[in-house]
C-alpha cells in the first residue's frame, strides 16, 4: 500500500510549519503503511530528509520535526511490497543529480522494474536499494532537463504499472499518477497552500479542503508561480483499485466522489440480499468490516451487535510473540464479547479473506465465546489472482480461494456457512461503472500488461498451501 503526502506553502508572511503538517498528514495515512515513515523538506535551496523504520509517531518527535524547516515538504508511510523491510528502502528516497537533489515518495508497484534497472545499470547509474521507487527517482534525477515537469513527464512515459507519487526538488513540488489511476492521489487547498495526499482524510486532519482527484496520467507541478496541471501521458480510462473502496482506504475518505463509509454500507446491504442467514445477531470484524456489517444488519433486520473488540494499539509489533501466542495470533488483535455471542447464531461480516489463517482463528474465537453458529459473510468476491500493483496479496498459491470451491474454503475456515458478495453486487454498491476499477485479483483480468517473468513469479499453486500470514 503506502501513503504519500505533499504540501507547498508559498513563502510569505504566514509561513506554515510544513514538516509538522506533513507529520499530521502521514498520521492520518498511517493505515496505509506501518513499516517506515519519512519526511523531506525544501527551503528553496536545499532538500533535507529524515526517515526511519517504525510508525510515524515513533520516527518523529519534536526535535526531529523542528530540524526540518522549509516551505514545501513531502512525506511517506511505507508498507513493503517490492524490496525488503530495510532502512534503505524507507522513503522518501533522495537522489542527487547535476541539477540538485530530489526526494520521492511512491505508492504502487512498477511492473517493468527489472528492465528499467538494467537500462540504468547500462548508463552506469548506481542504485542503492532494491525498491522500484529508487528506479523512478533515478530516472527523474538523471533527466537532462532541469525542469522538474519535463523530467517527471518523461519518466511517467517510461515506467509501467501502478504509481501515485510525490516529488520534491529544491524549488518545486510535484505529484503524478499512473495512466490507469490504479493508486489514488488527491489535490487539496489550505488557504493559499497546495496539498497532495493519498486520501482525503489526510486533508481533513490538517484543515485543508478537497479540490479534486488527480486524473490518471496527470501531473501537477507547484512552485512559486503556482500550480500547473498537465496530462503527461494518455489516460487509459481509469482503473482505481477496487480494494480502496472495499477496505484499504479509510471509511472517512472519499474517492471518485463517493464517501467510502456509505459505499461499504451498501456492500453489506447487498450482501444481506444476496446471502441471507437465519441468525440472532450481526457483528463486524472491526474496524474495516464494521460499515458492511451495519449495512447487512439494516437490510436483513437482524440486530447489529459488537461482538469483537479490537486492540487498537497492535500496530506493527517488533517483539515476536512466542509460539503459543503466534498460533493464536488473532488474540493479539481481537477479543470476543461473550455477552453478545453466547447462545446466539452469529453472522460475522468481514471485508475480505486473503490467506484465511486469521479468519479461521476468528471463527474459532467466536465459537469459544459461545456462538452456536457462525455464518461468515464477506463483502467482496473471492480473491483468486495475485496483485502486481502494490498490494501484498501473496502468491496465488497462498490465496485461500484460488483453486478451491466456496464449500472447500468454508470447511477450512470452520464456519457454519460462508458467502461472498458477487462482483456485480460489489460494483453496484460503489455507484461507479465497472470500467472505473481494477478488479484483477477478483477476475484475473489485469488492466496493464504483466511481463511473463513477473506473472510466473506469482501465478503458481504451491504443492502445500501456506497457512501462515
Ligand atoms: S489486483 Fe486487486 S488489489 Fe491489486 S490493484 Fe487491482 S483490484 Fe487492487
Amino acid at each position: 500500500m503506502c501513503g504519500v503526502f505533499g504540501i507547498y506553502d508559498p513563502p510569505g508572511d504566514h509561513d506554515r510549519d510544513v514538516a509538522r503538517l506533513t507529520y499530521f498528514g502521514l498520521y492520518a495515512l498511517q493505515h496505509r503503511g506501518q513499516e517506515s515513515a519519512g519526511i523531506a523538506v525544501s527551503d528553496g535551496t536545499r532538500v533535507m530528509a529524515m526517515k526511519d523504520m517504525g510508525l510515524v509517531s515513533q520516527v518523529f518527535d519534536e526535535p526531529r520535526l523542528s530540524g526540518l524547516s522549509g516551505h514545501m515538504a513531502i512525506g511517506h508511510a511505507r508498507y513493503s511490497t517490492t524490496g525488503s523491510t530495510v532502512w534503505q528502502n524507507a522513503q522518501p528516497i533522495v537522489r542527487h543529480s547535476q541539477h540538485g537533489a530530489i526526494a520521492l515518495g511512491h505508492n504502487g508497484n512498477l511492473t517493468n522494474t527489472s528492465e528499467l534497472r538494467s537500462e540504468l545499470r547500462e548508463r552506469r547509474v548506481r542504485l542503492e536499494s532494491t525498491s522500484d521507487t529508487e528506479v523512478i527517482a533515478a530516472l527523474i534525477a538523471q533527466h537532462p532537463s532541469d525542469d522538474l515537469a519535463d523530467a517527471v513527464a518523461d519518466t511517467m512515459a517510461d515506467v509501467e504499472g501502478a504509481f501515485a507519487a510525490v516529488v520534491l526538488s529544491e524549488r518545486a513540488l510535484a505529484g503524478f499518477r499512473d495512466p490507469d489511476g490504479i493508486r489514488p492521489l488527491v489535490v487539496g487547498r489550505l488557504d493559499d497552500a497546495w496539498v497532495l495526499a493519498s486520501e482525503s482524510c489526510a486533508l481533513d486532519l490538517i484543515g485543508a479542503r478537497l479540490e479534486r482527484e488527480l486524473r490518471p496520467g496527470e501531473l501537477v507541478v507547484i512552485d512559486e508561480q503556482g500550480a500547473r496541471f498537465r496530462q503527461a501521458v494518455d489516460r487509459n480510462g481509469g482503473s482505481l483499485c477496487i480494494f480502496e473502496f472495499i477496505y484499504f482506504a479509510r471509511p472517512d475518505s472519499t474517492m471518485e466522489g463517493e464517501a467510502l463509509h456509505d459505499a461499504r454500507r451498501r456492500m453489506g446491504a447487498r450482501l444481506a440480499e444476496e446471502a441471507p442467514a437465519e441468525a440472532d445477531v450481526v457483528i463486524g470484524v472491526p474496524d474495516s468490516g464494521t460499515p458492511a456489517a451495519v449495512g447487512y444488519a439494516g437490510r436483513s433486520g437482524i440486530p447489529y451487535g459488537e461482538g469483537l473488540v479490537k486492540n487498537r494499539y497492535v500496530g506493527r509489533t517488533f517483539i515476536q510473540p512466542d509460539q503459543g501466542l503466534r498460533d493464536r495470533g488473532v488474540k493479539l488483535k481481537f477479543n470476543a464479547l461473550r455477552t453478545v455471542l453466547e447462545g446466539r447464531r452469529v453472522v460475522v461480516v468481514d471485508d475480505t479473506i486473503v490467506r484465511g489463517s486469521t479468519t479461521r482463528q476468528l471463527v474459532q474465537l467466536l465459537f469459544e465465546a459461545g456462538a452456536t453458529e457462525v455464518h461468515l459473510r464477506v463483502s467482496a468476491p473471492p480473491i483468486v489472482s495475485p496483485c502486481f500493483y502494490g498490494i501484498d496479496m501473496a502468491d496465488q498459491g497462498q490465496l485461500i480461494a484460488a483453486g478451491r470451491s466456496i464449500e472447500e474454503v468454508r470447511q477450512r475456515l470452520g464456519a457454519t456457512s460462508l458467502s461472498y458478495l458477487s462482483l456485480e453486487g460489489l460494483t453496484d454498491a460503489t455507484n461507479r461503472p465497472a470500467g472505473s476499477f481494477c478488479r484483477a485479483c477478483l477476475t484475473g483480468e489485469y488492466p496493464t500488461e504483466i511481463p511473463t517473468d513477473l506473472r510466473l513469479s506469482k501465478l503458481r499453486f504451491e504443492a502445500h498451501p501456506v497457512e501462515a500470514g
